[in-house]
């Protein structure tokens, strides 16, 4: 198109104007194409981040986004789910549901992604299977799929390429929190998925990428709507994330977490899973909340989840032996933090908890690192629980870890002299 260029459209949306789809298009394809350079292309999403979009350049933005990438499709399967989730601290729930839906006879293809800031990431906590192969090809994923049912990869490099490029250009040039642009990121990849219904849990507080409640409905809206424009089935919880989700915070902790709820733990963890589990059933076969529970209680009980999760693992190549024998995931070096004061637990800050254990290996720094699977912490408490001097809060999974470590760990744990109130996990659902 001789009559645009680059410039133009950056000056245009620095004055505030809104953007044609021919120039959103443009604006895209250039920069995966390589015809516009990184610092054309970061001042273009500042300018974004400063000016905002409207809804309508929000969606011409997705759909340039998801045309730069190929489509999945799962033809001749029937009830295929998907799930997304805007990133959380102790957020496993992918490694149940999965599961959980497949035994009871539904289709879930998954891919997922790495760890990502503080938040973690399916990916990494799989490779806790030695062994396993997470970077299967279209065929190897449909085959473990019609074998088991239920089936994640990592992310493929050929799904909205402009994402991919986009979304390393925004973590570094501080252009990752607007909403279009988390928008666009999240619903290139997840329409270019063709499920029969995309669950999505977007969270707000401490841990979560969005703040405030506020600004996770408005996403949580923005990307149903989308959905609905690009006609796909979606349906959005809004989900707490100030305290970590589970007890565990560390890739081995995070699976041993999972594998208690298969194995019929209750928590919030598993409140959450079963919840997701439960809108599916709700969609597909209309059964009413009880219903649905005892449905999923059922796949729990019988082993038939556990053992899903197994033979995928195994499908995969994954060493299963944990599988069966979880508490080899805690055989590392451990030890207690012990309380300072006595009063109850009024709250678990996930972010800086999260940020530890990164620090301590349990995370990446840099996109090169190599993540130890063996550290992490593990929440020995509940909220509202009471404490007094000296009862264990934590297990810190780390060799030797000196004091200020511990006192870091110690200094996430809010201890006051009266009970807080506890907010409902998951506030709504959008649809
Ligand atoms: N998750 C994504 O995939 N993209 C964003 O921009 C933010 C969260």
């Amino acid at each position: 198109n001789y009559s645009m260029n680059y410039l133009d459209i950056i000056e245009k949306k620095k004055n505030n104007l809104t953007l044609t789809q021919q120039e959103i298009n443009f604006m895209v394809e250039g920069y995966v194409k390589d015809e516009i350079p990184d610092y054309a292309m970061s001042a273009f999403l500042m300018a974004i981040c400063i000016n905002k979009m409207n809804y309508e350049e929000t969606k011409f933005l997705t759909l340039s986004m998801l045309n730069s990438g190929v489509k999945y499709s799962f033809e001749g399967m029937q009830n295929v789910l998907d799930k997304h989730s805007t990133g959380g601290v102790s957020d496993t729930t992918t490694l149940i549901i999965l599961p959980v839906m497949a035994s009871l006879g539904y289709v879930f293809p998954k891919m997922s992604g790495r760890g990502l800031g503080f938040t973690g990431g399916t990916i990494d906590k799989l490779e806790v299977f030695e062994n396993i192969n997470l970077n299967l090809s279209e065929t190897q994923f449909k085959d473990v799929l019609k074998k088991v049912g239920c089936a994640i990869t990592a992310q493929t490099n050929t799904i909205s390429l402009a994402d991919k490029k986009m979304y390393a250009l925004r973590d570094v040039s501080g252009t990752v929190d607007n909403l279009s642009l988390i928008a666009s990121s999240i619903m290139s990849k997840k329409l270019a998925f063709l499920s029969d219904l995309l669950i999505l849990d977007v969270k707000f507080g401490g841990g979560a990428l969005m703040k405030t409640k506020t600004e996770a409905i408005k996403l949580a809206k923005t990307l149903v709507r989308l959905s609905k424009d690009f006609n796909h089935n979606t349906k959005a919880i809004i989900s707490e994330m100030n305290n970590p989700l589970g007890h565990g915070i560390g890739c081995n902790l995070e699976v041993y977490d999972a594998i208690k709820v298969l194995k019929g733990e209750e928590n919030n963890l598993s409140y959450v899973a079963k919840y997701i589990c439960y809108l599916y059933l709700k969609h597909f076969e209309n059964l009413n909340y009880n219903t649905a529970m005892e449905k999923i209680d059922q796949a729990i009980k019988s082993s038939k989840a556990l053992n899903k999760l197994k033979l995928m693992v195994e499908s995969e190549g994954g060493n299963s032996e944990v599988i069966f024998n979880e508490e080899k995931l805690l055989n590392y070096e451990n030890q207690n933090i012990l309380s300072n004061s006595c009063g109850y637990v009024c709250g678990i800050d996930a972010e800086k908890l999260a940020k530890i254990v990164v620090n301590m290996g349990g995370g990446r720094i840099k996109k090169e690192d190599k993540i130890n699977f063996n550290v992490g912490v593990q929440i020995l408490v509940e909220i509202n629980q009471k404490v007094d001097l000296n009862t264990p809060l934590c297990k810190v999974f780390y060799k030797n870890p000196t004091q200020s470590l511990k006192n870091e760990i110690l200094s996430c744990f809010k201890i006051l002299n009266h009970k807080t109130k506890k907010n409902k996990l998951i506030l709504k659902v959008i649809e």
